[in-house]
């Protein structure tokens, strides 16, 4: 019934108020990403689904919005700036990108804290363009420490956690000029230069009322590219293939001392409908031929019944995809039904995270409350079932005792003799804002000579804490000996590599040589 006398004048009076309230234009920009230059760290690609979700939260509200992935746009683009290795769309093509937008605010990304240093370069560029455009920052780190950014006064405003809703409000606001006082979730300077936080908002409850990433404003054929390249984050996985990213939930209830993820998505652990999850899912693979995705929850099975209905409908659908976990999933939360069920529906390979294979690490220094002998459970299923796992473990927390890196490296070992493909270790990183980090900071165990590296360097593998019960140097010894209970090579990386030899050599040398090095004395 559309065009008829009765929505004529609807539809007029509608046209006719949205020009005459013009909405801003919004740009949103994922930076590009940095690395000292001695540092062997490989930047990779990933899909800004924060900045995704986002932007189709302003569509939604009728507002102009644009993203510019610089990091994946550039991929292929080394610089030396300042003594750094810069990925990315160069500071000029940004440049450009403002100018011809003309964007009235520019929201810029800062997942990682290591990636700040190019956001505040960006707000920079902006204010130069012009100081009335207005930035906004948000992302893991921005929510972590507002503060550091909002030093920065290239920064206008900066909203923490989760940013659907917030950023629309602040839209409005600034639009109407009303009070900023009851935007939840925002920080900003007041009219005395006073950074003010008002409170966090509570977590989006509906997911499902969020409307799906808009992959529309997302370069899909640059993360093509650069998947061919081996340059997307666990590229080794389904290499090549047109993927995407997906979140079926957020937050983790648990209470991990080392963990962050509850700085952002809180522990209030929230599931999408498997009806609404299977509705992307299908949106990404007849619209965008995707058929490989990488499920990013932090907790993809904490709802084991949910998770079993998500791919029940995979299955019934004939999707024919693959899909993996890459954040890890609980080990005590599967049983075999699911296992199986995941592997009909694409899965191809999950990830556990024991952290430590001492009872008394996790216990008491790491909080994690995990059953081992339920891991060891999950690992022999996923190989009864011919699932693809891997471990992450972490070791370096100031009062592990060596005698417990080495349980670590034992129960890795066990792991690996019960079918688990491959092993990872990490040194404890004490993220801003965590319970490892305040206890670092009373108990003197934060090594202050180190800690600035976070800003300018993933640190998984640079410890950045003292402990009383061994050196730094030690601890190294230590890494060397676990990356042994690894095969030289896995038959998935093996399959990449062959490929990655033919379409990037270069490439392949580089990684192949970083690689190596764990098995030289
Ligand atoms: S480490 Fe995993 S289980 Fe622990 S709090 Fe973080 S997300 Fe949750």
């Amino acid at each position: 019934m559309s065009g008829t006398g009765l929505n004529g004048p609807t539809n007029y009076i509608n046209k006719y108020l949205n020009d005459f309230m013009k909405h801003f234009r919004v740009l949103l920009i994922n930076p590009p990403n940095s690395v000292p230059i001695k540092s062997n760290f490989v930047i990779n690609v990933f899909q800004p689904l924060g900045l995704a979700y986002v932007a189709s939260s302003l569509e939604k509200h009728k507002y102009s919005v644009e993203i510019f992935d610089a990091l994946a746009l550039g991929f292929d683009q080394e610089k030396i700036i300042a003594s750094r290795k810069v990925i990315g769309a160069d500071y000029q093509t940004i440049k450009n990108k403002i100018i011809d937008y003309r964007p009235d605010l520019v929201g810029i990304a800062t997942p990682f804290s290591f990636q700040s240093f190019e956001s505040h370069q960006i707000a920079k560029i902006v204010k130069k363009i012009n100081p009335k455009i207005i930035t906004l920052a948000g992302g893991t780190h921005a929510t972590i420490q507002p503060d550091e950014m909002l030093n920065d006064k290239n920064f206008d405003y900066l909203i923490r956690g989760e940013g659907e809703y917030a950023t629309v409000e602040l839209l409005k606001a600034l639009e109407k000029k009303t009070s900023l006082k009851n935007i939840s979730s925002l920080s900003y300077r007041n009219k005395q230069n006073k950074i003010i936080h008002n409170p966090r908002s509570l977590p989006i409850q509906k997911l499902d009322a969020l409307p799906f990433p808009a992959r529309h404003l997302l370069p899909m054929d640059k993360y093509l590219q650069a998947a061919k390249k081996g340059r997307v984050v666990e590229g080794m996985l389904a290499f090549g293939h047109k993927r995407t990213s997906i979140f079926t939930s957020r937050g983790c209830p648990f209470n991990c001392t080392f963990c962050s993820v509850h700085l952002t998505m809180t522990r209030m652990w929230r599931g999408r409908s498997p009806e609404n999850v299977l509705k992307e899912i299908k949106e990404c693979v007849y619209k965008y031929g995707i058929k490989y995705f990488d499920i990013l929850d932090d907790n993809f099975t904490l709802d084991p019944k949910r998770a079993k209905k998500i791919c029940r409908l995979i299955i019934k659908e004939k999707l024919n995809i693959q899909w993996s976990t890459p954040n890890g999933i609980r080990a005590d939360r599967v049983d075999e039904t699911l296992i199986k069920l995941m592997k009909k529906a694409g899965c191809i390979q999950v990830k556990v995270a024991p952290e430590s294979g001492s009872p008394l690490v996790l216990k008491n220094i790491i909080k994690k409350h995990l059953d081992l002998d339920m891991v060891k459970k999950t690992v022999s299923l996923c190989k009864k079932h011919h699932l693809s796992v891997e471990a992450f473990f972490v070791v370096g927390f100031p009062e592990e005792t060596i005698d417990d890196i080495y349980k670590t490296i034992s129960f890795a070992k066990e792991l690996r003799r019960l079918g688990c493909d491959y092993c990872y270790f990490f040194i404890a990183t004490p993220y801003y804002g965590t319970e490892m980090y305040a206890d670092a900071v009373k108990k003197g165990y934060l090594d202050e000579s180190r800690y600035h590296l976070n800003k300018i360097i993933t640190t998984t593998n640079k410890s950045l804490l003292k402990s009383p019960n061994y050196t730094h140097k030690k601890l190294f010894e230590l890494l060397k000996v676990a990356a042994k209970v690894n095969p030289p090579i896995t038959k998935i990386r093996l399959k990449s590599g062959l490929k990655m030899l033919i379409l990037d050599p270069k490439r392949i040398l580089t990684y192949s040589f970083g690689y190596l090095r764990n098995f030289l004395p």
